[in-house]
């Protein structure tokens, strides 16, 4: 896809649909690195620890990349997250700080260091991953519905900075989809969502990756500040 391999780091990249994404990126050409707590590399993909919610180590998970790299990360897919459900009466500070510190600045902390590459190089992609109930809401998960929505507004005011700039922000809002986070639902729960997704399945986290694949891809030059659902028709109209 790319002319020659573009360096990108995905945050979350170890599994689930950060996986996907890397794998997927990697299949087009470009010099992958994931990042997780654990620091795990997936067969044939290269790795660095990184927890995005210590911006000493997203810092120096970006050093670490950019040395395996051998320059600026050119594509950064913020995926990382977390979820803590609870209803909103039963919700502590803790529940709802430690969610927003992964997914909304945890990713600010990753899209902040990458930009300086980005606009070292002229060039730059920003993918972060949202969800759904991130515009639809969702009950129980007033702290990660929050997070989620919050990547919008980040994504739009880069756009708004950085445009000029050949960078561009956007944000992918998958549905239900097949991993670990939703195997944690009950049968009862699972049949319940999939009573309300248009298209009648979860999807693959296949089918997320080949949307950040097309964002950061030649194609998308002129797309910034969009919001791509990959959801089945679930969050239509939000
Ligand atoms: P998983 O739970 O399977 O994976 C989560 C990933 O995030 C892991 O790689 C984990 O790695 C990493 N991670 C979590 N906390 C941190 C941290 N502090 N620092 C660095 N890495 C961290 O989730 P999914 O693949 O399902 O989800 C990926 C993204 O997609 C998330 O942002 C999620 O909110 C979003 N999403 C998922 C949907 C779904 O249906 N599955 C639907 C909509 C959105 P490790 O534990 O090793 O650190």
């Amino acid at each position: 896809m790319s002319d020659s391999p573009r360096p990108v780091l995905v945050t979350g990249g170890n599994r689930g649909i950060g996986l996907a994404v890397a794998r997927a990126l990697a299949e087009g050409g470009d010099r992958v690195v994931v990042a997780s707590r654990s620091g795990e590399a997936p067969d044939g993909l290269e790795a660095v620890q990184c927890d995005v919610s210590d911006t000493a180590s997203v810092d120096a998970a970006f050093t670490a990349a950019e040395q395996l790299v051998g320059g600026p990360i050119e594509v950064l897919v913020a995926n990382a997250g977390i979820t803590s459900d609870t209803l909103l009466l039963r919700m502590s500070d803790e529940d709802f700080a430690t969610v927003l510190d992964t997914n909304l600045t945890g990713a600010f902390r990753c899209a902040r260091r990458a930009s300086k590459g980005m606009i070292r190089l002229k060039r730059g992609r920003m993918i972060f991953i949202s969800s759904v109930v991130g515009l639809l809401g969702s009950a129980g998960q007033v702290n990660y519905a929050a997070s989620k929505a919050g990547l919008v507004g980040m994504a739009r005011s880069i756009t708004r900075e950085l445009g000029g700039r050949n960078i561009t922000a956007n944000v992918v809002a998958p549905g239900f989809i097949d991993t670990e986070m939703t195997q944690a639902l009950s049968e009862d729960q699972r049949a319940a969502y999939v009573k309300q997704i248009p298209a009648g399945r979860l999807a693959e986290a296949s089918e997320v990756a080949a949307a950040v694949r097309f964002l950061a891809g030649p194609d998308a030059a002129y797309i910034s500040g969009a919001v791509l659902p990959v959801d089945g028709g679930l969050g239509m109209g939000h």
